[in-house]
C-alpha cells in the first residue's frame, strides 16, 4: 500500500500536465509542480484559493456559474470543446491551454482534478501551419493566372499562325490565278490581235495599190477597215487594262450629276461606226435627264453591251437602247436581234475569258460581261439578261442614282 502511494506521488510530481484539484467550493486543495510552474507559482502559495484565481478576468464571473452547473452532475470531460481556453498566471499574462476534468468523491468529500496543458507551441505551429496553408492558396492562384494567361497567349498565337498560314494559301492562290490569266491573256492576244493586224496590212498594201482618182471609194474602204481593227485592238487593250485595274481594286465609283440622254447620244454617235450594214441603234429615253453616275464605268458598261449587240447580230438587225430614269434608280436596257445566247452557256457569261458555243469567228476576249458585272457591282447595281438563240438577248441593268 505505502509503495502505491509512494508511486502515485512520483506520477503526480513528475507528471508533464499540471494537475489541479479543486473541492466543491472551487477552492484549490491540490496541485502539481508542473502546475505551478505553468501558472508561475513556483514560490507562491495557491492552496485555499479560489479556482478562478487560474483564469483571466474577463471569463471569471461566467466560470462561477460554468462550476456551479458542472458540479451538479460532474462527469469526466475535456473542457472548451471547440473554443480557445486561456488560463492566467501569477504574473497576469495569459497562455493557451487545453484542460480535462474528472469529478472523484473521497471521505473528504467531493473534488473535481483538472488536468492542463500549456498549448502555446502549438498555437504557434497551428498559426504556421494557417499561414503556410494561406501563402500556399496564394501562390496556387497565382499559378492558375499565370497559366491562364499562358494558355491565352498560346492560343493567340496559334490564331495568329493559322490567320497567316490562311493568308499565304490566299496569296498563293490569287497568284496562280494571275498566271492563269496571264497565260490566257498571252493566248487569247496572240489569237484576237492576228486578225485586226492582216486586215490593217492587207488594207494599207491594197491602199497603196489604188492609184487613180477612180480608186477613191475603195481607197475610202480600207482606211475604214484599217480604223475599225485599230478600234478592235484597242478595245482588246482596254478590256486587259480595265481587268488589270480591278484585279487591284483601284476602280471606284465617283458619281458625278450626268446629263443622260445627251451623254447616251454622244456615245451612240462614237459606236455607230462599228455597226455593220443596216444595223442602227434605237434609243429611247424616259424619266429625269440629270443624275447621279460614274460617267466612266457608265460609258464602259454601255459600250460593252451595245458593241455586244452589233457583233452578235448579223447585217441589217437592230439595236435598241431604252433608259427609264426615276429618282432612285437608273434602269437600262440593251436589246439585239441576234444570235442569242445557249441556254446551256447563259450561266457562265459573267465569267472571265468565257465565250459561247454560238460565238463562232466573231472577234472577242470573253472580257467583256465580266467588266460589266463588276463595275456594275463598283456602283452598287445589278445586272441580268434573257436571250434566245435565234431571237436576240436583252441586258437589264439597274444603278442607283443617288448622291455621293
Ligand atoms: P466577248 O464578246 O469579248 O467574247 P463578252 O464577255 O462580252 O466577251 O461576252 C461573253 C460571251 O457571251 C460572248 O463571247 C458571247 O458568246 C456571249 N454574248 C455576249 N453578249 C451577247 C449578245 N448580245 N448576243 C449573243 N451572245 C452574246
Amino acid at each position: 500500500m505505502t509503495r502505491h502511494i509512494e508511486m502515485l506521488d512520483a506520477l503526480f510530481k513528475h507528471a508533464t500536465e499540471g494537475i489541479v484539484v479543486v473541492n466543491k467550493a472551487g477552492t484549490i486543495v491540490m496541485l502539481n509542480p508542473k502546475a505551478k510552474e505553468l501558472f508561475g507559482y513556483s514560490d507562491v502559495d495557491l492552496i485555499g484559493r479560489k479556482i478562478e484565481t487560474l483564469i483571466p478576468q474577463r471569463f471569471t464571473k461566467n466560470h462561477v456559474q460554468y462550476r456551479d452547473n458542472y458540479l451538479e452532475a460532474p462527469r469526466a470531460r475535456g473542457m472548451g470543446h471547440l473554443m480557445d481556453l486561456f488560463a492566467r498566471k501569477y504574473d497576469g499574462s495569459e497562455f493557451p491551454v487545453e484542460v480535462s476534468l474528472s469529478p472523484f468523491k473521497t471521505s473528504d468529500g467531493e473534488f473535481v482534478v483538472s488536468f492542463v496543458i500549456d498549448i502555446t507551441e502549438r498555437k504557434k505551429q497551428d498559426t504556421r501551419i494557417r499561414e503556410a496553408n494561406l501563402e500556399i492558396q496564394k501562390l496556387n492562384a497565382e499559378l492558375e493566372e499565370r497559366v491562364e494567361q499562358r494558355t491565352r497567349e498560346l492560343a493567340e498565337a496559334v490564331k495568329k499562325v493559322e490567320e497567316s498560314q490562311e493568308e499565304v494559301i490566299r496569296a498563293l492562290k490569287k497568284e496562280k490565278e494571275l498566271n492563269n490569266m496571264k497565260s490566257q491573256f498571252v493566248t487569247i492576244a496572240s489569237h484576237e490581235f492576228r486578225t485586226p493586224l492582216a486586215t490593217i496590212l492587207s488594207s494599207a498594201s491594197l491602199i497603196g495599190r489604188y492609184v487613180t482618182t477612180e480608186d477613191e471609194e475603195k481607197r475610202h474602204k480600207h482606211v475604214h477597215r484599217i480604223k475599225s481593227a485599230v478600234n478592235n485592238l484597242t478595245e482588246i487593250l482596254n478590256d486587259f487594262l480595265s481587268i488589270g485595274k480591278l484585279e487591284e481594286g483601284r476602280i471606284h465609283s465617283v458619281p458625278v450629276q450626268v446629263d443622260l440622254p445627251a451623254f447616251c447620244k454622244n456615245l451612240i454617235d462614237e459606236i455607230q461606226g462599228l455597226c455593220k450594214e443596216g444595223q442602227k441603234i434605237h434609243f429611247v429615253y424616259s424619266g429625269a435627264t440629270e443624275v447621279w453616275l460614274d460617267k466612266q464605268l457608265l460609258k464602259n458598261i454601255l459600250f460593252n453591251l451595245l458593241s455586244n449587240g452589233i457583233k452578235y447580230s448579223d447585217n441589217g438587225k437592230q439595236i435598241f437602247l431604252t433608259i427609264n430614269a426615276d429618282p432612285e434608280t437608273v434602269h437600262l436596257e440593251v436589246r439585239d436581234q441576234g444570235i442569242g445566247i445557249p441556254a446551256a452557256d447563259q450561266v457562265n457569261v459573267f465569267d472571265r475569258f468565257f465565250r459561247a458555243h454560238n460565238a463562232g469567228n466573231t472577234q472577242g476576249t470573253g472580257l467583256g460581261l465580266n467588266i460589266v458585272n463588276n463595275y456594275v457591282d463598283i456602283m452598287g447595281g445589278s445586272v441580268s439578261f434573257i436571250s434566245e438563240v435565234g431571237k436576240g438577248s436583252t441586258f437589264f441593268v439597274e444603278l442607283p442614282n443617288v448622291l455621293p
